[in-house]
């Protein structure tokens, strides 16, 4: 016989037992994220409300007869997704960056980024929107949920997710394969892309009948079906999800470490059923990082990248605002902020298209 095969042991060592089960008690150290991602959350819907009053001065003074004293705001072109679409286009096929709405465009492609480092932690971390639509999960909760949120059969959830994608083909045919170069300098050139903010605004300020009836629906709707808007209408974010498959980074689960008690997928605002995967690379994970703050066991969740260690939660929210403000600082100092448009060119534009 041959001596070493002595010495090897007859069976493999079994892996310890989870620490729930050894008696240890564990205190998951990432379940501040969503009281940090709120916080985060708020502060932005703060900001952009800043922003709304201020485009509503600018909007008074260009309007009235006066002289026009007070800065619009860039970051309500933040608003304006489809002229971003228009100029990014624009920018592909001549080099120029978008003049009239520079900010549109430089927000477009900081999100992208955000979705390629981050996957679409833009809708968990920045957009107001998807803060809105938590503030209604939270509600839905309160009033009608007490027991958790009923979960949306496959058989209708993939037919409903199929919906955003259908939009953004939509846009992205009209944009990309319909629009001929000379027809996006008329588009970008046109009184009505000039107010196209002031337009949005009146039709918050003035809304029609219609689009409070579509505006109430989405919100009953967003009270029965969790993230209703988000997961199932939203073309911007299809986009982000688009881009977010291509990321390295992820949530990933260590198998060995489970338990099998399903917080993450309970914790889950899209249902994504975090419990049975080994990573989640769902086009509609939005690394909102609440399945890693309400796991019960130790080393079971957590972020990774491609190929590499485990990395800390807290890189999610740190890229994704990195990426944002990074791309606002940038486009700030080089002058792809700010609008060419004067402010007496806007309240031509304002006569011509009848506001005010
Ligand atoms: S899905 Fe759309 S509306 Fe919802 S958070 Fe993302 S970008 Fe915002
Ligand atoms: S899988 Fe986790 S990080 Fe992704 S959306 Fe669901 S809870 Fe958020
Ligand atoms: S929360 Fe999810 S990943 Fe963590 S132990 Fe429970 S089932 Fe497993």
């Amino acid at each position: 016989m041959n001596p070493k095969l002595d010495v090897l042991p007859t069976a493999l060592p079994t892996p310890p037992p989870p620490a729930a089960e050894r008696g240890e008690r564990w205190t998951n150290p990432w379940r501040s994220l969503p009281r940090v991602r709120w916080a985060v959350q708020l502060a932005y819907l703060a900001f952009l409300l800043l922003v709304g009053w201020q485009f509503l001065r600018f909007y008074d003074a260009v309007r009235g007869g006066g002289p026009i004293d007070v800065a619009r705001p860039p970051s309500v072109e933040a608003f304006l997704p489809i002229a971003a679409l228009v100029s990014l286009k624009r920018f592909v096929l001549t080099r120029y960056w978008d003049e009239i709405h520079p900010a549109g465009l430089t927000i477009l492609l900081a999100a992208l980024a955000t979705a390629f480092v981050a996957r679409k932690a833009f809708c968990s971390w920045v957009c107001p929107v998807g803060t809105i639509s938590r503030a209604f999960e939270w509600l839905g909760r309160k009033l009608l949920w007490r027991r958790g949120w009923p979960s949306v059969p496959r058989w209708l959830d993939l037919p409903l997710a199929s919906l955003k994608y259908l939009l953004l083909g939509f846009f992205v045919w009209t944009v990309f394969v319909q629009m001929p170069l000379a027809a996006i300098e008329g588009f970008m050139q046109a009184p009505y892309n000039v107010v196209a903010d002031a337009k949005m605004l009146e039709l918050l300020l003035h809304p029609s009948t219609t689009f409070l009836a579509v505006v109430g629906v989405l919100a009953l709707l967003s009270l029965v079906v969790k993230h209703f808007w988000c997961r199932y209408l939203c073309p911007y974010g299809a986009l982000l999800g688009v881009v977010s498959w291509f990321s390295p980074v992820s949530v990933r689960r260590d198998p060995e470490a489970c338990n099998d008690c399903r917080a993450c997928t309970r914790a889950c605002p899209n249902e994504i059923q975090v419990h049975t995967k080994l990573r989640v690379l769902s086009t509609e994970c939005t690394g909102c990082m609440s399945c890693v703050a309400a796991c019960t066991t130790r080393d079971c969740l957590g972020v990774t990248r491609k190929g590499a260690r485990t990395l800390s939660p807290w890189l999610v929210p740190a890229l994704t605002l990195g990426v944002m403000i990074g791309f606002w600082a940038i486009a700030a100092a080089t002058g792809f902020w700010q609008t060419i448009v004067p402010p007496e060119a806007f309240r031509w534009a304002y006569r011509v298209m009848g506001i005010g």
